[in-house]
């Protein structure tokens, strides 16, 4: 049992952190224990310190497997600001990097290795993880290992049989998203023992919901923005390349500096856009779902939908990219009726397979744009979380109550035209 004390001073000493964030040190006791671990945090939730604090109070090597060579450089990049030695391999190192990184795993120089999950399989891997003594297995991103989530991602199914091949070294699985059915999936694909299982809050206090019903329009958006404070930087979610393009113009013609940001963009100018961004050069990236993946700006004070989400879960992933440092953001959904019947042109040009869950969860969002109740307890209700209060006091219908009406038939017609 280590004592509270020491492991804060350990958390400020290695990470520079006076406190942890809920959940954390009890995961963080559950993966020093030696557990199994299942963990659900949201995004921004601090997961990675949950393993990487005990990497560095215990020996040997905890092996991070994780789906992207990006937010594996990032992660290694931070570890080394931090004095922690971590490496990662994969299949883009020049041969002489890769030599060097090999012989620091021999000499037992790291307390971390990424890794992609194609290298579990590749020949003589599996022996020279018995040679360098590994402590744990960590899955971040848990969630790509069904096919249950929204990001299956079939080579994460490798892992499963390193189970067999370090029967008595800890699993601990981390991820932001999932449902029952993916969390019962992620336990059972990774053979999770008796795991410790942590299930955050999802609630994110800080941030404010809004429907704001029939203000659709560029014209709507620059007021509203104008009544933001001027140096306060957001984004604007829009549904296609286009708008993202046409809304942007918009916004820089109003004299709020603005770019847009899509997949269809060149890579450099995609990265040039999202630095100028983070570095607070341009207030408002008008952008697709392409953007925010990874992304770790802390001040982000609104995110406004211009068109419908896609789907409850979606709409709480792009809103949860407000507000990371835990101060005041405001999340806007401008709605009109026009918007449903354009969201189902787009379900209707799906491939026919995909349509009926397409149509289900654009059902789903268009019944919250239209609840009269507490925002903030029907997302979390969403997640299966129940929200202690009625009623939440930061959302919309929270601040003022609209007037009500059967929203269920308002929306089901809207749905049939
Ligand atoms: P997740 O993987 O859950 O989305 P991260 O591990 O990337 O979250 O952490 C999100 C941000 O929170 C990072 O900038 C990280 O440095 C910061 N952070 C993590 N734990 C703490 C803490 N205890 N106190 C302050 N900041 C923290
Ligand atoms: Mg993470």
């Amino acid at each position: 049992m280590v004592e509270a004390a020491t492991l804060r001073e350990a958390l400020e000493r290695w990470f520079g952190f006076p406190s942890f964030r809920p959940s954390q040190e009890a995961i963080v006791r559950d993966v020093l224990d030696g557990r199994d671990v299942f963990a659900l945090l949201p995004t921004g939730g601090g997961k990675s310190l949950c393993y990487q604090l005990p990497a560095v109070l215990t020996d040997g090597l905890t092996v991070v497997v994780s789906p992207l060579i990006a937010l594996m450089k990032d992660q290694v990049d931070a570890l080394d600001t931090a004095g922690i030695p971590a490496t990662s391999l994969n299949s883009s190192l020049e041969y002489s990097d890769l030599r060097r990184r090999l012989d620091g795993l021999e000499r037992g120089a790291y307390r971390l290795l990424y890794v992609a999950p194609e290298r579990l399989t590749l020949p003589g891997f599996v022996d020279d993880l018995e040679r360098w003594g590994i402590a744990r297995v960590v899955v971040d991103e848990a969630h790509c290992i069904s096919e249950w989530g929204h990001d299956f991602r079939p080579e994460y199914r490798r892992i499963a049989p390193l189970r067999d091949r370090f029967p008595d070294v800890p699993f601990c699985a981390f991820t932001a998203t999932a449902t029952a059915r993916v969390r019962d999936d992620v336990v059972a694909q990774l053979g999770l023992r008796r795991p410790a299982v942590h299930v955050a809050s999802f609630d994110r206090p800080n941030l404010t919901y809004r429907v704001m019903h029939g203000t659709r329009g560029i014209d709507e958006l620059v007021r509203w923005l104008r009544t933001r404070p001027d140096d306060d930087a957001g984004i604007v979610y829009a549904g296609s390349r286009a708008n993202t393009e046409k809304l942007a113009d918009a916004l820089s013609a109003a004299g709020i500096p603005a770019v847009a940001y899509h997949a269809g963009l060149d890579p450099a100018l995609r990265s040039k856009r999202q630095e100028a961004f983070i570095r607070d050069d341009v207030r408002v990236v008008c952008a697709t779902i392409a953007f925010g993946m990874g992304i770790d700006k802390s001040n982000v004070r609104f995110v406004v939908h211009y068109d419908v989400p896609r789907s409850l879960e979606g709409y709480y992933q792009e809103t949860g990219r407000a507000g990371r440092d835990g101060l005041p953001a405001e999340c806007a959904w401008f709605f009109a009726y026009g918007d449903v019947a354009r969201a189902e042109r787009f379900v209707d040009e799906k491939p026919e397979s995909e349509r009926p869950a397409a149509r289900a969860q654009l059902e789903r969002i268009v019944r919250y744009a239209y609840s009269n109740g507490c925002r903030r307890r029907e997302l979390l209700g969403y997640f299966g979380e129940e929200y202690p209060l009625e009623r939440c006091g930061a959302c919309d219908n929270c601040l003022q109550p609209r007037a009500s009406f059967d929203a269920t038939v308002d929306a089901q017609k809207l749905l049939s035209c």
